[in-house]
């Protein structure tokens, strides 16, 4: 099953498995993800890229950010 093909819920583009990060709701090129998503810089989980809060230019998830407080 290696040359397995899966579409990029991002550009439609039909990509081999080994390409493609795959998350709860998506399927992205890698190429894609990092358009849309990123990864938090404490807990490393995947981000909305319009859920990212900063925080001394660093980027942290909703949960990271305000466990940490002040
Ligand atoms: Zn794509
Ligand atoms: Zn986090």
């Amino acid at each position: 099953m290696s040359d397995e093909l899966i579409k990029c819920d991002c550009c439609g583009r039909k990509i081999s498995k080994s390409s493609v990060i795959s998350g709860v709701n998506y399927d992205l090129f890698t190429s894609c993800f990092d358009k849309h998503y990123t990864r938090c810089d404490k807990c490393n989980s995947v981000i909305d890229v319009n859920d990212i809060y900063w925080r001394k230019g660093c980027k942290y998830c909703s949960h990271c950010y305000f466990e940490e407080g002040e």
